[in-house]
């Protein structure tokens, strides 16, 4: 079948990587196509221009090529409709409706859900104003959790220390700091523990588990200073135990895919919890309608089922036909390389050689996947954005995954790139002892 990947990032990378490898696309006729893609993806579809917010431009593309399954990457598209729109033109996509999408698209809509459901999450309210907002404080200790309700590229969210600081971040934010995503702001308790990541795939219906990650926000080492996109991950999440996972799928993700059935709102796509893990238990930080972009890296570095045909199924409605979903017993981590300026402004145009990297140290299994590349009509690899690359590599645990990753970190020449030097650093040290 021809299939249409929508996206440009790592995470899109790598499910092109691993789509590729699918039997659904093994016949001589069988078209993959991806848009925008980038370099690194280009290896394995044909990248078009076509741009995603334009649903009628998408639409046609898959009408001309007969395309049999779009796989949508990125949040915006779908939190805009765009599966709705392909669906409704009989196309089969990945991804949630507009309706489901708003796990992620609204953060007020995913915390009612959690208790009209009984999911277990932090204690919240939803505020409309500055002077509303300010009253609910009270009801709060600090640190206070302040979250813009709409999408805000991983920005949203401010934990401010104290009562003070608390009120000028809401000024800021009920002044427009997030635009329309900031009219609504949600406060929220403040959960202790260490976060881990789960993952789903569902079509409403069946739920198939697909693996767990912990990935590292900060920029710098130690988990320090500004939040990003995500510097770095690995998967598996050993603190996630199967005992944990079972909860996690019981009082979490089970009850979100049965109420939103229920509600007319079916879920169809990977559903990614962001969790903490407290004292009482796995509590939901909050829910993602995508791949998480580092996570997806490692998640499809160790799946071994084919991921087009559960892509498939997942649109299709027949996810219970499916097996359980297979991943190699061995932890797989990827380290980013930002542009420098990363997240604030980073340089663009810093030429990238990787060299003999992807083909690994003596031993090694390494992957690159490509984030904010660009070619340039000579061949020339150049930085095009705030992450750069994805340097993945895996071993039987965290700490030989990490040694076999920064091997080939070391072994790429990307001057004005930077890369933190401890990721895993959690699980590493677990290890160690
Ligand atoms: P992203 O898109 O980067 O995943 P986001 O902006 O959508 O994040 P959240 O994941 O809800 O927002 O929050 C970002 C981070 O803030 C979390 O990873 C966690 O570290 C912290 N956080 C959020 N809510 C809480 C909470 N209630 N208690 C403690 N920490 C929290």
């Amino acid at each position: 079948m021809n299939i249409l990947l929508l996206g440009s990032g790592g995470r899109e990378h790598a499910l092109a990587w691993k789509l590729a490898q699918s039997r659904l696309l093994s016949g001589a006729q069988d078209r993959f196509y991806a848009a925008p893609g980038n370099p690194g993806i280009a290896d394995h579809a044909e990248c078009v221009a076509l741009d995603a917010a334009d649903h009628g431009a998408v639409v046609h593309f898959c009408n001309a090529n007969r395309i049999g399954l779009v796989v949508i990457g990125p949040e915006a598209p779908l939190v805009d409709g765009l599966a709705d729109t392909l669906r409704g033109e009989g196309v089969s996509v990945f991804g949630p409706s507009k309706a489901a999408a708003q796990l992620e698209g609204s953060k007020g809509f995913t915390k009612d859900l959690c208790e009209r459901a009984g999911i277990p999450t932090a204690a919240y309210v939803r505020t409309a104003s500055f002077t509303e907002a300010v009253k609910a404080l009270d009801n709060f200790q600090p640190p206070y959790v302040l979250k813009a309700d709409g999408l805000a590229a991983g920005k949203g969210v401010v934990i401010p220390e104290t009562r003070e600081e608390a009120l000028a971040a809401l000024e800021d934010m009920f002044g427009g700091r997030f635009g329309e995503a900031g009219a609504e702001v949600v406060i929220e308790e403040f959960m202790r523990g260490e976060e881990a990541s789960f993952f789903a795939l569902t079509d409403g219906a069946t739920i198939l588990s697909f693996g767990s990650a912990q990935d590292h926000k900060r920029v710098g080492e130690g988990d320090t200073g500004p939040n990003t996109g995500g510097m770095g991950a690995y998967s598996p999440a050993p603190v996630l135990t199967p005992m944990l996972r079972g909860e996690v799928l019981e009082k979490i993700i089970a009850p979100t895919v049965r109420t939103l059935a229920n509600e007319g709102m079916p879920y169809s796509g990977v559903l990614f919890a962001g969790l903490m893990l407290t004292k009482q238990g796995p509590k939901l930080i909050e829910y993602n309608c995508r791949f998480g972009d580092p996570e997806c890296q490692v998640l499809m570095t160790r799946l071994q089922s084919d991921l087009g045909e559960l892509m498939l199924a997942c649109a299709d409605n027949k996810l219970a036909t499916c097996q359980p979903a297979r991943f190699a017993e061995e932890t797989a981590l990827t380290v980013v390389m930002a542009a420098k300026g990363y997240p604030d402004a980073p340089e663009k145009g810093g030429v990238i050689d990787l060299g003999e990297a992807e083909a690994g140290a003596t031993g090694d299994r390494v992957k690159i996947f490509h984030a904010g590349t660009k070619q340039l009509p000579d061949g020339t690899l150049v930085a095009n954005g705030g992450r750069v690359l994805n340097v993945t590599a895996t071993g039987k645990n965290a700490t030989q995954a990490q040694a076999a990753a920064y091997r080939a970190v070391d072994a790429i020449t990307f001057p004005s790139g930077f890369c933190r030097r401890d990721i895993g650093w959690r699980e590493v040290a677990r290890e160690g002892k």
